[in-house]
């Protein structure tokens, strides 16, 4: 089937077009550059910009995927989880072009189409799998027994996500937003054992209960407290060092955490998906560990990481091909939409 999949969750503005797995187009317009100087995503100036990019989006994406809209089969929104505001720019225009077309309308989870993303690159998923989620807002182990039907949350972070994290001590080095892959470039000139940071959740007494549970804030006040105290002592701080240790710290958590849970649910597959799956550390340590247990790794190419419309037409796709209903015509946005909801009723 022929799919067009509309992000308009935080600061892209996405619109992706599909034939089954496929990706015909996938056209983004970031917000970015009007949130840099406030240092992270203003909800009320993402929805602007949002309402006058998504036409010009829509049309570029059918341009360069040559199709007629009047051909689509299907139309995927993101419903959630996302800005309120920004999320339903997406809906009012996915509702007006569903109903013009007179085709059905699927609203679907954004988290999810950070996994499903994956199926555009490297086609079918062995399933069950185990999916490691590291986005901006969210960090989840993920048991994917159908990626349209059945995915089971079995550990998530309990303060900070992963790109928060990474946002938020690039932001006490004076480094700019968003700070993920400004880290990821400076880390590469680091010694990752420069310094020991805290690997949160690791602790014996802390798997009993969080196994598969993340914690990162106790990681960023380490590094602040340590680039305190080298400026109290009047000493230079090493950017490049404490970049490159404080992201093994987050890579050595997510991974050996990823690998402990696909071994656990007896899964061959580990799926990577979300903003920071862009990593290169992440990437390589990942795979590392993975294959070393023989756990395969599939991770999407870094460009469709972050937020994107062909991860929520890949979504759009699978629901499809899964003879899912569509969703009602006066469904609205959820902020915080659980990842086990796959299409929103
Ligand atoms: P969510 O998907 O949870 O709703 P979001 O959509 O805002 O949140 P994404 O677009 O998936 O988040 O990811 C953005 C995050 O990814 C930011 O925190 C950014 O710093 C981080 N990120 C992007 N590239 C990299 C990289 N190369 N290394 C580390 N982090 C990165
Ligand atoms: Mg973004
Ligand atoms: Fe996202």
């Amino acid at each position: 089937p022929l799919i067009i999949g509309i992000e308009s969750s935080c600061d892209e503005t996405g619109i992706g077009i599909v034939r089954g797995r496929e990706l015909l187009a996938n056209e983004v317009a970031s917000s970015v550059d009007l949130h840099v100087r406030f240092g992270g995503v203003v909800p009320e100036v993402a929805s602007r910009a949002h309402l006058s990019a998504i036409i010009p989006t829509l049309r570029r994406a059918a341009e360069t995927a040559d199709v007629d809209l009047a051909e689509v089969d299907a139309v995927a929104v993101t419903a959630g989880p996302g800005l309120m505001g920004a999320l339903l720019v997406g809906i009012s225009a996915a509702k007006a072009l569903a109903a013009y077309l007179d085709k059905p309308l699927y609203g679907v989870n954004h988290l999810v189409g950070h996994v499903a993303v994956d199926l555009l690159d490297h086609g079918e998923l062995p399933m069950p799998s185990t999916a490691l989620l590291v986005s901006g807002g969210h960090t989840s182990l993920l048991h994917v027994e159908d990626i349209a039907t059945d995915i089971v949350e079995v550990g998530s972070t309990i303060d900070d996500a992963a790109g928060e994290a990474y946002d938020k001590v690039a932001r006490l080095l004076g480094l700019s937003y968003p700070g993920g892959p400004v880290i990821d470039r400076i880390a590469a000139d680091g010694d990752p054992r420069a310094i020991r940071f805290p690997r949160g959740l690791t602790a014996r007494h802390d798997l009993v209960e969080h196994r598969f549970d993340f914690s990162f804030s106790g990681l960023k006040t380490a590094v602040a407290r340590w680039v305190e105290q080298r400026r109290l002592d009047g000493l230079d701080v090493p950017v490049a060092d404490v970049a490159a240790s404080f992201q093994e710290a987050v890579c050595d958590v997510l991974t050996s955490k990823a690998v402990d849970a696909a071994q656990h649910h007896g899964t061959g597959t580990i799926l990577l998906g979300g903003g920071v799956a862009a990593n290169s550390r992440l990437r390589t340590l990942l795979e590392e560990r993975a294959n070393a247990v023989g756990i395969e790794l599939r991770r999407p190419r870094p460009g469709l990481c972050t937020d994107n419309g062909a991860m929520i037409a890949a979504v759009g796709s699978e629901v499809v091909r899964a003879g899912l209903a569509p969703s009602p015509m006066d469904f609205g946005g959820h902020s915080s939409l659980p990842v086990s909801t796959v299409v929103v009723r």
